[in-house]
């Protein structure tokens, strides 16, 4: 037996518990983990608390990461005690996740444990931080380089935003966070902004264009926030979509792309190829300052994540959520 949150559905509506399940219940897979930690993502949030269509199969153990050493094998490339890590792949979603003690999954979607990281950082950063990666490598391809100008991280103080203000400061661009919680600007700061503007700037209809600022941006928030940072992006700078956190829609126009050649990129950690993602946690690996993880990061046990995902959705949660599930 081994604890799990177990998601539900049923006449009786939708549910989110902390069981005990048999191991026999785990779904198929060539790779058994014993899990050490997973953490707390928006999309988990949205997974627990049912406010959002992310779990496709019911019972679901939620959780889109996880981290942990493999106690069965039958795939070659790993041998019952490694060290491993999963972001994605739809675990969580329609596979059985992290947020449990065991995780039986296919070891395609697995990659070693970057060995800069503790299991707790590793998760510390989880796909909030490697998707905030993705984004500064995307920026980086498109040509953004530190010269460009300012670059602006909305929902700095989440999870996504932090570790984006923290990689592209360490990398030496001017970082410009947008944050609702004017509380937290000290810790934007901290983590590397030069600069924290009002997240309602960003949050209502605006013109089509204004005034050029950013050379580039990361986006978390989605609506009239990205239409927004594209209206206000400079002569080919580049901005990153990869959150919905006030909006699934884009309420913009063409006029950025058609009149100042800005490009929209849009980023997802799910799907994203096993060797971008090698390139990712590598790149995590030297471009993260290890004291900043430490400032962005809360630890919970699994008991706690239940509670601790509504506060996250409602935008309560500063930085990262580790989970020690044992
Ligand atoms: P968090 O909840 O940790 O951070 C989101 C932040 O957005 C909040 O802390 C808050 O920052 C801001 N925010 C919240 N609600 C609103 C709102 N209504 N309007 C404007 N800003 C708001 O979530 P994550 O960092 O884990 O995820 C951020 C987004 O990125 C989510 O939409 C998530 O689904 C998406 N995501 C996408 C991935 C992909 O593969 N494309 C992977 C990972 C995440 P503040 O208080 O500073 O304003």
């Amino acid at each position: 037996m081994f604890k799990a949150i177990m998601i539900e559905k049923d006449e009786t509506g939708y549910r989110a518990n902390l069981k005990e399940v048999d191991e026999s219940q785990l779904p198929a897979g060539d790779v058994t983990v014993r899990v050490s930690h997973s953490t707390l993502n928006y999309k988990d949030g949205l997974a627990i608390t049912g406010k959002g269509p992310v779990v496709r199969k019911f019972p679901m153990v939620p959780g889109v990461d996880l981290v942990g050493t493999v106690e069965e094998t039958s795939h070659p490339a790993y041998s019952v005690g490694d060290a491993v890590l999963l972001n994605g792949w739809g675990v969580g979603e329609g596979h059985w996740g992290g947020l449990a003690q065991k995780a039986r999954l296919n070891g395609e979607w697995l990659v070693p444990l970057p060995s800069q990281f503790t299991p707790q950082q590793a998760m510390a950063i989880g796909t909030a931080g490697y998707t905030a990666m993705l984004c500064v490598l995307a920026l980086e391809r498109h040509g953004v380089t530190p010269d460009k100008g300012e670059i602006l991280v909305t929902g700095a103080a989440g999870g996504v935003g932090s570790v984006a203000v923290s990689i592209l400061s360490k990398l030496g661009y001017t970082v410009v966070g947008v944050s609702g919680r004017p509380e937290e600007n000290a810790y934007i700061k901290r983590l590397g902004a030069s600069e924290v503007l009002e997240r309602s700037a960003f949050s209502s209809a605006g013109k089509p264009l204004a005034r050029e600022r950013w050379a580039g941006a990361v986006d978390v928030v989605g609506s009239h926030t990205l239409a927004n940072v594209c209206a206000a992006t400079q002569y080919r700078g580049v901005v990153t979509a990869c959150g919905l956190a006030g909006g699934m829609d884009f309420p913009a126009t063409v006029a950025p792309f058609i009149l100042r050649g800005v490009t929209l990129v849009g980023i997802d950690s799910v799907m994203c190829p096993r060797a971008e993602r090698l390139i990712a946690w590598q790149r995590l690996g030297t471009d993260l300052d290890i004291a900043k993880l430490n400032l962005i990061t809360n630890e919970i046990g699994l008991a706690e994540a239940i509670p601790m995902a509504t506060k996250l959705l409602d935008g309560q949660v500063r930085g990262r959520v580790v989970v020690d599930v044992n």
